[in-house]
């Protein structure tokens, strides 16, 4: 009991006293009125009822053997909802950072710079001789585009699989090839590649040719703190291999991918493309490729595209658009 007669409650930093008439029930809502904390939220610490029995709502305070102190655990409304909100906004801030993980954290620039990925891309270079297609082109770009759920959805199951081709892919391919070579590299075995390629149509395509097809074989493992232990594509062993001439660097290469950790070992030049998945729902309704081909023309006269942030591909082409319409760029 308190000096005036009442009973002491501690809530975090702040004592106070209540007159305790009643059952806990009532000695909760005198709590509310004091802390704004309401009863369902509140934890009476110390309370025991006199001869052992159980405690409820409905225990009268005179049957409660009180310490000195009742200590109260519990938030206010206010306070649960700030918490909450900083919790969404964590979490946005998360999946907004997860999207593109590998463009924005300057720590991943350093796994290109690793001796021991250095080395193993040495290894590559010195192991591995890609076939070329075609000729590089003088003045091109270089365009790197992955397979699975960027071009086509390799798990949805279908008769033919042109019904898994990504929409609008040829069309894209052969506006890309305007400015660009093109380099299909994914994480599978040669055999599956050139396979799924031939299926696709894109080989021997009258209005693009490939420059070259990449495997899995071309690939480095790296540790990476978020990834960790996981295959990527280094772009370098295309801009160092002495089959590909020296016409491509981190300058005038772009890649696209399902997955950004694939960008580990060069996270500027990577455009994490949104996977084409359930492709008998996506059929009719993907329009990805179409309006990254734009992005490709758009970015196709800069003579560098290091500067660029991918990751913002969308926005760089509706302001285009705007500037369009505005009339301050030809169309
Ligand atoms: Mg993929």
């Amino acid at each position: 009991m308190g000096a005036g007669g009442g009973l002491r409650v501690r809530w975090g930093a702040r004592e106070f006293e209540v007159r305790g008439g009643g059952d806990v029930g009532a000695l909760k809502r005198e709590i509310e009125r004091e802390t704004g904390v309401q009863p369902k939220r509140q934890k009476l610490l110390g309370l025991r009822a006199k001869g052992g029995g159980a405690l409820s709502d409905a225990t009268p305070v005179d049957e409660l053997v009180l310490p000195k102190k009742i200590l109260m655990m519990g938030s206010t409304e206010v306070a649960i909802a700030a918490v909450q909100e900083d919790a969404a906004k964590a979490a946005e801030l998360e999946e907004e950072r997860g999207f593109d993980l590998a463009c924005e954290d300057p720590a991943m620039l350093a796994v290109a710079e690793r001796p021991e990925n250095q080395e193993k891309l040495e290894r590559r270079l010195a192991a591995v001789q890609p076939t070329l297609l075609a000729e590089p082109r003088p003045g091109k770009k270089l365009l790197v585009l992955d397979i699975d759920y960027t071009l086509f959805d390799h798990v949805s199951s279908a008769e033919r699989p042109l019904e898994l081709r990504r929409p609008f892919l040829l069309e894209f391919l052969a506006a890309a090839y305007r400015a660009y070579d093109i380099i299909i590299w994914s994480a599978t075995g040669m055999k599956w590649v050139e396979l799924k390629m031939k299926e696709l149509g894109v080989l021997g395509h009258p209005d693009f040719k490939l420059l070259c097809l990449l495997d899995s074989s071309a690939m480095v493992t790296v540790h990476d703190a978020s990834y960790g232990i996981v295959n990527c594509k280094p772009l370098a062993f295309i801009w160092r291999h002495g089959v590909f001439g020296g016409h491509y660097g981190a300058h005038n290469t772009i890649m696209f991918d399902d997955l950004s950790r694939n960008f580990l070992m060069n996270p500027q030049n990577g455009l994490k493309i949104r996977p084409f998945k359930n492709a008998h729902r996506l059929r009719h309704t993907d329009r990805e490729l179409e309006k990254l081909a734009d992005y490709l023309e758009a970015i196709g006269e800069l003579s560098d595209l290091s500067k660029l942030r991918h990751r913002r591909w969308e926005r760089y082409l509706a302001k285009r658009n705007r500037a369009h319409r505005e009339g301050d760029l030809p169309p």
